[in-house]
């Protein structure tokens, strides 16, 4: 028989709890146990009856085995085991209230010593009504206990039979169904509070694994990781190093751009696994948002460190098949070791978020472990940021003019306008350094359309068929209002839009079409060109040149000088050049530095050329005199041209 609604779906977990409060409260197993043998014993002398002295014994045997089993279940109770700990006490505690009840309903039957008779059937009584209270985590004992224990005493007073026993034997009988309901309602309460703590546990932990669980990937998010990398710091061995290892992956945006979001995630899922998989166990994984991941990992050498790196390096650059495309993403690796570079958590972040930093400033697809001088770099770009939009008020910053050059007359067609920073401190800064400080800020803005206007300016003073290049930042192209800054140039200058050449790379197109399709159209419509610049280095998709209304492509100087020259830099600069003939655009190689460069780009096709080999960029008195010399008349009869 089991009592309390629902008592079977009490799972085993509740279950132990419940039989624990049976077994863990020791005094009262104990002043019961020396109570029963007491009485029992003293029983036994007093009568002098055989009977009396088994049951004496019986009672002490029973209470011994009791109190011996209590001490193993507090260690040995397990939810798994509830149940055979359960069966086990319901086997004592029974045999015991039976043998309880028994000596006083035999003391009553067979009329003994009044006292001992009051101290029976008050003992039986005592320990009926106690074990209610006691053993409310479990009703069925409650009952079974409480009817063994009460049972015999009814027996007896009822046999006896007179009008007081009779009575006696009525309110024991009553005590039966009182004791039990207010057993069943202390263990209704328990059972829900029970229950409720137990659900409010599982539902904080789950709350907690939430909080520190990123949902694309199901590793640690950024949360998670600072809980565990406290934990690795504290924990770490004496002659251990800890590597954090902060990873951003290369041409990310790509992949979510051109194969969507889903796509996306799942190259994410997939590089969480092999990080997790390749990494030893011990190491944390996170993920950063967007496409950055963080590792932790102990280790004992610096080349540990180096070849941990590598691996993950080539984890992440091998190719991915999503929904059966291939791909392939690159990442970028910032490393920093504890104790080496730092020494707490806050710096090791740091350090490797520096180290990153430079690892993708250096083009990406890298490693780089942190060093000092990181800090040095990071100090002199904050600097350049701060002194930027006072530079250009205060005329440090001049354009030059590189030309481009036509590879069967040699004659000049076009000047590359490129900016250049005389710092009075600090020198010359080549654009490099400073152009994407103003890309990230902002500055660009204000930066370009000075540019554009100090070009369209200079511009106006060249012959009629010399026109000018100026590069544009996609940060540049995308800010409202973009195109207007060109048009102001223009008629500030009174240049035709036709000798404006506009150059801008592929990463131009990785963003929102929308406003640089309008930007590109809206130029074109008044004349200005384009050129598209580096073309070779980036995702050198055909299909932009057959979107937009490119006139000019600019094949990369990694093409024609650099460790990577060879006959296959020649076949695609030979396959570009057939394109541009076909399509009736110019190519442009870039950095041609010597003559046999000159040649063998004019062989593979290119009409135009640019680099060291013709001239560096100069400032716009000596573009005037190269025009002057190639036209070979004098610089100051110009205006005769
Ligand atoms: P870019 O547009 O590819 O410009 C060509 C760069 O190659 C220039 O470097 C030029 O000096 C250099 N170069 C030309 N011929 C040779 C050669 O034969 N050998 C070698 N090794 N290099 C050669 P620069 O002026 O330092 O410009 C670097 C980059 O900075 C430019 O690359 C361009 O992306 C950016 N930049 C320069 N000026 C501007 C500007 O006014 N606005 C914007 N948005 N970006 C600019
Ligand atoms: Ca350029
Ligand atoms: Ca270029």
């Amino acid at each position: 028989m089991r009592f309390g609604t629902g008592d079977n779906a009490v799972d085993d977990r509740v279950r132990a709890l419940l039989l624990g409060t049976l077994y863990n409260q020791p005094t009262s197993l104990a002043i019961g146990a020396i109570n029963g043998v007491a009485s029992s014993l003293i029983a036994a002398h007093v009568t002098g009856h055989g009977f009396m002295a088994r049951a004496a014994a019986a009672i002490t045997l029973i209470a011994v085995i009791r109190i011996g089993m209590a001490i193993l279940c507090v260690r040995q109770l397990r939810p798994e085991n509830a149940r055979k700990w359960e069966i086990a006490y319901e086997v004592g505690a029974f045999s015991y209230a039976f043998m309880i009840g028994l000596v006083a309903g035999l003391s009553i039957w067979h009329e003994v010593n009044a006292h001992v008779q009051v101290m029976t059937v008050a003992v039986a009584l005592c320990y009926g009504t106690g074990i209610s209270a006691r053993n409310a985590g479990r009703p069925n004992i409650v009952a079974g206990q409480l009817f063994l224990s009460l049972f015999p005493v009814i027996i007896g007073l009822v046999h006896i039979g007179s009008l007081a026993y009779l009575v006696l034997a009525l309110a024991v009988a009553l005590l039966l169904p009182a004791m039990m309901s207010i057993s069943l309602n202390v263990f209704r309460t328990l059972r829900q509070s029970i229950i409720e703590a137990q659900t409010n546990a599982e539902l904080a932990e789950r709350m907690q694994l939430l909080a520190h669980t990123d949902v694309v990937t199901g590793i640690a998010n950024r949360a998670g990781l600072d809980h565990k990398l406290d934990g690795m710091i504290t924990d770490l061995p004496a002659g251990q190093k800890l590597m954090l290892l902060w990873i951003d992956l290369d041409r990310f945006k790509e992949v979510n751009d051109t194969l969507g979001h889903p796509v996306g995630d799942k190259v994410l899922k997939e590089i969480a696994r092999r990080l997790i998989a390749q990494l030893p166990g011990h190491a944390a994984v996170a993920r950063f948002g967007g496409d950055e991941f963080i590792i932790a990992c102990r280790l004992s050498t610096r080349s540990d460190a180096e070849r941990i790196a590598r691996d993950v390096l080539d984890q992440i650059a091998r190719p991915y098949r999503i929904d059966n495309e291939r791909l392939t993403v690159g990442g970028s690796l910032g490393v920093a070791l504890l104790p080496d570079d730092s020494h707490d958590t806050a710096t090791l972040m740091q350090s490797a978020d520096l180290a990153l930093y430079h690892a993708k400033v250096a083009g990406g697809n890298r490693i780089s472990f942190f060093d000092a001088s990181m800090t040095r770099d990071l100090v002199r770009r904050r600097e350049i940021e701060a002194e930027l939009r006072a530079a250009i008020q205060r005329d440090e910053l001049s354009i030059f003019f590189q030309p481009i050059v036509d590879l069967e007359t040699g004659r000049i067609k076009t000047f590359e306008a490129l900016v250049r920073w005389f710092h009075p401190e600090k020198g010359e800064l080549r654009p490099d350094e400073f152009i994407p400080v103003a890309e990230e800020t902002g500055v660009i803005i204000t930066l370009g359309n000075w540019i554009t206007a100090q070009a369209a300016k200079a511009c106006a003073q060249w012959p009629e068929d010399v026109t000018v290049a100026v590069n544009l930042s996609p940060v540049q192209i995308r800010a409202p209002g973009a195109a207007l800054g060109i048009k102001n140039a223009l008629r500030e200058a009174g240049l035709d839009p036709a000798r404006l050449e506009l150059e801008v790379t592929e990463s131009l197109f990785l963003g929102d079409d929308e406003n640089t399709g309008r930007f590109l159209d809206e130029l074109c419509a008044m004349g200005v060109r384009f050129a598209l610049d580096d073309f070779g280095t980036g995702f050198s998709s055909l299909g932009y040149i057959n979107k937009f209304p490119f006139k000019k492509i600019k094949v990369d100087r990694s093409f024609v000088s650099g460790p990577n020259v060879g006959r296959k830099s020649e076949a695609i600069i030979r396959a570009v050049a057939e394109m541009g003939a076909t399509l009736e655009m110019d190519i442009v190689a870039e950095g041609l530095e010597t003559v046999e460069q000159v040649t063998a780009v004019r062989n593979a096709g290119c009409n135009l050329g640019q680099g060291y080999y013709f001239s560096r960029a100069v400032p716009d008195y000596l573009a005037m005199m190269l025009l002057a010399r190639e036209r070979d008349i004098d610089p100051h009869m110009r205006h005769a041209l």
